[in-house]
Parts: structure tokens; sequence; C-alpha cells
């Protein structure tokens, strides 16, 4: 089979269009293009008047050897990768039950992938199982009653469940890991559109039932999860130090040699009895904002123009950066077209935003969080925690700021340039739960932040004519990007100076965003069974 790459078409071909363009790239007759798969599909939307397809094609032609030699300067024509996944190993009938510590997206994959090989795992949660966390969930939204234990961050399916399922990451992946994942998210129920959509998503009731579906398949295959199971402390022994157990929130003990600990950027407490303990963790970069709201009718106006509202097209999302004066640069991060900003935070007092979306993506405003970035050298020195007490220090003063009852602060553009708090809405209606308080921003970020975003902002606005409407909404604080964190590990996936301990996912540092996570899941699962495997 041969792949064909940068195949483009009009957005409103016919398609007859796509066999036609196949056999003129590949310069054969219709009669010899025996089969055609689409493997990707992404518009090219540079030209709004001109908005173009662009296709990857797997095909089956006759004489494949010699269409390939003949088309051997054009380096969009190549053999199909076999993007199979294989397993690395097979579990002996001995082997140890490995831990996994969160059942977010990189806690699920380690857990699947040490399943399908064999190794029974037992998956720990401090949170619950997703159809409670959901409840608890939405307690915060509608009621303003937090959990800090189940809750947008806690719980089964981990922080992205409630998101907009953005499943697309910028990771080097030689090995298909990545296809790995979107096919099992498959199996379990997501649209098989994301196997060949450039920037798939699933939004969040999908998750929450494809979350469900693949706790079956692990427990079928004969793991185990636990839930409300809070891992408070590591039980290291030996003059190596090495992982013997776990300590439960309940008293209770686990015996574990081999962990895997996927505990997301959020587990602040967790982080610090690690350190406490002694393992080795470093302070990481990670960046901090608001998020911004239009209309959505707005971005896909300024994106699209007369094709707005064309379904293939769908809700238009942006991605902007922008490199300030003061050092700083400013940038969307997790853009959530036709969706709604929601209420973030695992502690009390504090305010957290970040933004979701269903599916269908049709909620009034586009969100997009706006965040600044910012590392340790400069921002935080001295303590591997110390991003940490900074978060802390700037979601509690949000709380102050959205008037102490879980509401968030928030502020019109055309205010915030002018360094005036907002006393009424305009155009924009603010879409966070449990709603808005209006406000000066300004009280809840470092005032370098506050400088960057003011320069960055009219320059968003030539670009996407509208972004810096005077009555767009800001709604803060963004302080959970990625994790403050690293708990760095060595070429085994170990932690450097705890044997048995695999850090792996956001919160150890080594992933941002669901598909990342979950490929690092794969990673360090394939790490977990090779070490069981070389200790028998
Ligand atoms: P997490 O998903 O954070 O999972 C960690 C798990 O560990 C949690 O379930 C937690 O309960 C558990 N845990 C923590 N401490 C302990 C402990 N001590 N004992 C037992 N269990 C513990 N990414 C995207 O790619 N696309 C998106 O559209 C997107 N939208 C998002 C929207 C929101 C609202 C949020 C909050 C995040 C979003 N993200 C998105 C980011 C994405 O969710 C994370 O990058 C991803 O979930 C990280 O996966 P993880 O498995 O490493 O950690």
């Amino acid at each position: 089979m041969l792949r064909i790459t940068e195949l483009t078409l009009p957005l409103f071909h016919a398609d007859e269009d796509l066999p036609a363009a196949i056999c003129k790239r590949l310069r054969i007759s219709p009669r010899d293009l025996i089969k055609q798969v689409i493997a990707r599909r992404a518009h090219d939307a540079r030209d709004k008047t001109d908005i173009l397809l662009v296709y990857s094609v797997d095909v089956n032609v006759k004489n494949e050897d010699a269409v390939l030699a003949r088309c051997r300067k054009d380096r969009g024509v190549q053999r199909t990768p076999d993007t199979r996944y294989r397993f690395v190993a097979q579990a002996p009938a001995d082997a140890p039950r490995p831990v996994v510590i969160g059942a977010g997206p990189c806690g699920l994959f380690a857990g699947l992938i040490l399943a399908q090989m064999g190794y029974k795992p037992i998956i720990l949660d401090r949170g619950k199982v997703v159809r409670e966390r959901t409840k608890d969930t939405w307690g915060l939204w509608r009621k303003a009653v937090l959990n800090p234990d189940s809750n947008v961050q806690f719980g089964e399916g981990g922080a992205g469940t409630f998101s907009d399922g953005k499943l697309w990451s910028q990771i080097k992946d030689p090995r298909y890991l990545g296809r790995k994942v979107l096919t099992e998210f498959v199996k379990a129920g997501a649209p098989a559109e994301i196997l060949t959509e450039a920037h798939p998503h699933i939004g969040t009731f999908r998750l929450v039932t494809m979350v469900e579906s693949m706790r079956e398949t692990i427990e079928a295959l004969g793991g185990e999860y636990r839930f409300s199971t809070r891992v408070d402390g590591l039980d290291i022994g030996g003059g190596a130090r090495r992982v013997r157990g776990l300590h439960l929130q309940d008293g209770g003990y686990l015996e574990a040699s081999h962990v895997v600990m996927a505990i997301g950027h959020s587990a602040r407490d967790t982080f610090a009895a690690l350190h406490e303990q002694g393992v080795h963790v470093e302070a990481k970069p990670f960046s901090i904002g608001v998020r911004i709201e239009h209309p959505q009718s707005w971005m896909d106006e300024a994106r699209f123009g007369p094709c707005a509202g064309n379904p293939i097209l769908g809700a238009a999302d942006y991605s902007l950066s922008h490199h300030c004066s003061n050092g700083r640069t400013v940038y969307s991060f997790c853009m959530c077209p036709g969706g709604t900003v929601v209420a973030a935070t695992s502690e009390p007092g504090r305010v957290v935003t970040n933004g979701m979306s269903q599916y269908s993506r049709n909620e009034r405003n586009a969100n997009s969080g706006l965040v600044v970035g910012i590392d340790p050298a400069r921002d935080y020195p001295g303590h591997p925690l110390a991003g940490i007490a900074l978060q802390r220090h700037w979601e509690s003063a949000a709380y102050v700021a959205g008037g102490a009852s879980y509401a968030a602060p928030a502020q019109k553009l055309g205010d915030f340039m002018a360094g005036r708090a907002s006393e009424t809405l305009g155009a924009v209606v603010p879409s966070y739960k449990p709603g808005v308080h209006l406000t000066d921003l300004a009280e809840c970020l470092p005032d370098f932040a506050v400088t960057a975003m003011r320069e960055a902002l009219p320059v968003f606005g030539r670009l996407i004519p509208g972004y810096d409407h005077p009555d767009v909404v800001l709604t803060g604080v963004e302080t959970r990007t990625s994790s403050p964190v690293r708990f760095t590990r060595g070429d085994d996936f170990q932690s450097l100076n705890t044997a048995g301990l695999f850090p792996a996912g956001e919160g150890a540092g080594y992933a941002g965003g669901i598909l990342s996570a979950a490929v690092d899941g794969i990673k360090v699962a394939e790490a977990v069974a090779l070490s069981i495997n070389a200790a028998r």
C-alpha cells in the first residue's frame, strides 16, 4: 500500500475528485487504482476565500513498485507505514501485580497495556467512579460545593474527562503509540473519525462512557480498580531506596514493587509527601493567565469568512503566540471552540479556570487560555515546590477577587487594557459556572503577566479581527496549564533515586494533554513490564 500526503482539494469538491486527484498525482489510469482509504484530513484556511482540504490517502494500485519508482522524486508518495502496536513483553505466571496510581489518561493506558500483556494491574484513584464524580464536579459548578477528592481534576478519567477532549499532540511518536491510543478510544466508543481528522476531539459526554468501557476491558483482563483510595506516601526500604509498598489515606497498606505514579498536575499534597520522603523532584516551567471568551460566531467569521458554519470545518479554533518586549511569551492554551469556561479548582478557597465543550461544540462562546510562560529561575527560585506556592497564591487571590464564593473574577477586555475594574458586561456573556464577579483582574495576576497580556492582545486583534474587542470577557485565573514540577526519571523510566517508582504523565512533567499523557502511560507500562521480567 502507498501513502500519498499533501493532496489538496477545494473545500467544496465532489466525491469523485479525490480518486481523480490520486490518479493525477501518481500518473496512473483510473483502472489501476484498486482502493483508497483516507488516512488523515485537515483544512487549510489561510486564505478564507479559498479554503482547501488537505488529505493523506492510503491507496492500493496495480504495479505498486513501478508506481513508487516513478514517483521517487515526490516525497509525498511513500509506502504506507506499519502503525500496528506490538507488545514488548508477556507476563510470566508468577509476575508481581504492578500498581498504577491515578486513573487519568496516563494511568488508564498504563493499566490497559499492562493488563493486555497479562500483568493484572491494581489501579488506585483518590477520586470516585466517573458517574459519581460527575455529580461532585457539577456540585461545584451548580451549587459552589467543592469535594477536594472528587472534582474536575480528581477521579476516574482524570483531568481530561470534563474537557473538549482534544486529541492531538506535537510529541515525537516514531512508534505510532498515539495511533494505539486512538484505536483503543474508538474501541471504547469514540467516533471513528478521530483516526483520520487532523485535529480530532470527542467532547465531555463521550469521554465519560469511554472511560467506563475501558475500565470494563481492564477488569475483564484481570486488572482491578480501587476508587476513593488516596496514596499518602511510599514505603521505601533497603539501602538502595526501593519501593516496597504504599501507605493509603485510610491507614491501609498495599505491598507494591512496581508503582506507576500517574497522579496529574494537581496532586499537590502527594507531591509534598513524596518530596518529604526524598523522592527526586525539580521545579519546571509552566504558564499562568486567564480564560478569554468570544462569541464563537466572531471566530468562525474571522477564520472562515463566507464558509463559516460549514459542517466539514466545524467551529473555528485558533492558536496564537506573541513574544513581548518584557521577555515574556503570551500564547493561547487549550482552546475550546463552542464550549464553556469551567471551575477547575481542587482545593478549597481557590479559583482556577479551564475550558470544556461537548462533541457538537455548539455553545455560544469560544474560550481559550490566554497565558504567559513562567520559569523557576526567574519567577519561583529556590525550592522544587515553589511553583505550587505561586499557583496557590494567585488562585487564592482570585477566590478573594471573585467574592469568596467560587465565582470567578472577570473583566471586560477594554477595561483590562485601561486598568479599571469592570462594572457591567457588554456583548459577550461569560459562561463560567457558578458565575463571575466583575472586578479588576490585575489584582490576581503578577504585574509582568498583565503587562505582557496588554501588549499581546492588540497584536492578536490584528491577526483575528474582533479578538481584542472591548466587550470580550476575561476570567481568571488560569494556573493549571501544566505541572509545576518534574519527578525526573532515568532511561529505565524509574525515578532517579527511588527504584520501582515510575513517574508518569502530566504530573510527573512528562506530558501535556490527553494524548501525550496516554502515550506516556504506554511507554511506562512497557518499562514496568521489562523491569518485572528482567528480575525473574
Ligand atoms: P490526570 O488526568 O490529572 O490524572 C491523575 C489522576 O490521579 C486523577 O484521576 C487523580 O484523582 C489521581 N490522583 C492524584 N493524586 C492521587 C493520589 N495521591 N492517590 C490516588 N490517586 C491520585 N487535554 C487535552 O489534550 N485536550 C483537552 O481538550 C483538554 N481539556 C482539558 C480541560 C480541563 C477542564 C482540564 C482540567 C484539563 C484538560 N486537558 C486537556 C488536560 C488533560 O486533561 C491532562 O493533560 C491529562 O488529563 C493528564 O493526564 P494524566 O493521566 O497525566 O493526569
